[in-house]
């Protein structure tokens, strides 16, 4: 049985916020509604008021400029993402993160500003973002403000979102050689969340390696980045992640699978993962 509740599509994000303010904790931004409408159909709870967001312009738009990035709306569909040629080429983990999220159905609702407000640990697209530097634009009942996307995660589906306030876009910074891949560890291929998710990037300019890890904490870590010196093995510098990522990592027994076994999966997938981005083809097992 589903609760019941009032809903309105906005045709402007301060006509949005301002119903959300009027409305305090009693209301809730809805996008896609493949968490939201699951989660009031499972608990029999739903906020009063539904703020539908997605028929707002900007929050739709796919913008790449050269040499400044891309910024997605947050009502960007993860599907047009999964298909974007660009995001593809240059954000790479970004666009198989997009199409790790559930069926093709799912794609075509969920959006990237759910995914990330809904800040679930196996969020599939949150370690993609984390490596690839990703920040939010924000706006709420006073202004707007950006937000690094490692400070928006605080606890399991908590965010440090303020009441009221909507993710409007999500903004990547412009790359020129940077490589990067995501993988994602399920029961079942589709339809189900990560066992655990990882990404990594590769900025091969400044040397740097990023990894960030989802599914294995409260929320998705994003590991301190790592310099590749030119006389360090690769598999040192995996075994130097492994070292870290264990000690971050506080994984819990669940449905999907045991604390141990995320724990013995993380230096199989960053073996993977950091193989892929260095040297494409290379490592292989
Ligand atoms: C069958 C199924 C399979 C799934 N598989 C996966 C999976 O494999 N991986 C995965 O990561 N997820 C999965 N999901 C979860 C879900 O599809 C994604 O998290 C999706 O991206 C959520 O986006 P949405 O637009 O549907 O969000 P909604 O359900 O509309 O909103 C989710 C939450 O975010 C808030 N919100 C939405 N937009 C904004 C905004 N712009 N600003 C502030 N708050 C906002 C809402 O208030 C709500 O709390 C699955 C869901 C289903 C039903």
């Amino acid at each position: 049985m589903i609760g019941t509740f009032d809903y309105v599509r906005v045709s402007s994000i301060e006509e949005g916020c301002e119903l959300l303010t009027a409305n305090g904790g009693n209301a809730a931004a809805l996008a896609g509604g493949t968490d939201l409408l699951v989660n009031v159909r499972n608990t029999g709870r739903s906020p009063d008021l539904l703020v539908d967001f997605k028929d707002i312009k900007q929050m739709n738009r796919l913008v790449i400029e050269e040499g400044n990035g891309a910024t997605i709306g947050a009502c960007v569909p993860l599907n047009v993402i999964a298909d974007n040629t660009v995001i593809n080429d240059r954000y790479t983990a970004l666009a198989a993160a997009a199409r790790s999220v559930g069926s093709y159905q799912v794609r075509n609702r969920a959006t990237l500003g759910g995914n990330i407000a809904n800040a679930s640990p196996a969020a599939d697209t949150a370690p993609a973002l984390l490596v690839l530097g990703a920040s939010v634009n924000v706006t709420g009942k006073n202004g707007t403000r950006k937000i690094p996307i490692q400070e928006l995660f605080t606890r399991v589906k908590k965010t440090s979102l303020k009441e009221a306030e909507v993710i409007t876009d999500i903004v990547l910074p412009s790359v020129s050689r940077t490589r990067s891949a995501f993988i994602k560890k399920q029961r079942v291929k589709g339809h189900d969340l990560a066992i655990i998710n990882m990404a990594a990037s590769y900025d091969a300019d400044a040397g740097k390696v990023r990894v960030a890890i989802g599914s294995c904490a409260v929320t998705p870590i994003l590991l301190p980045e790592f310099s590749l010196s030119p006389d360090e093995r690769v598999d040192s510098l995996i075994e130097r992640a492994n070292d870290i990522a264990q000690e971050m990592i506080s994984p819990i027994d669940d449905v999907r699978a045991s604390a141990e076994y995320r724990r013995a999966l993380v230096p199989v997938l960053l073996h993977d993962l950091i193989w892929g981005v260095l040297s494409p083809g290379g490592g292989a097992r």
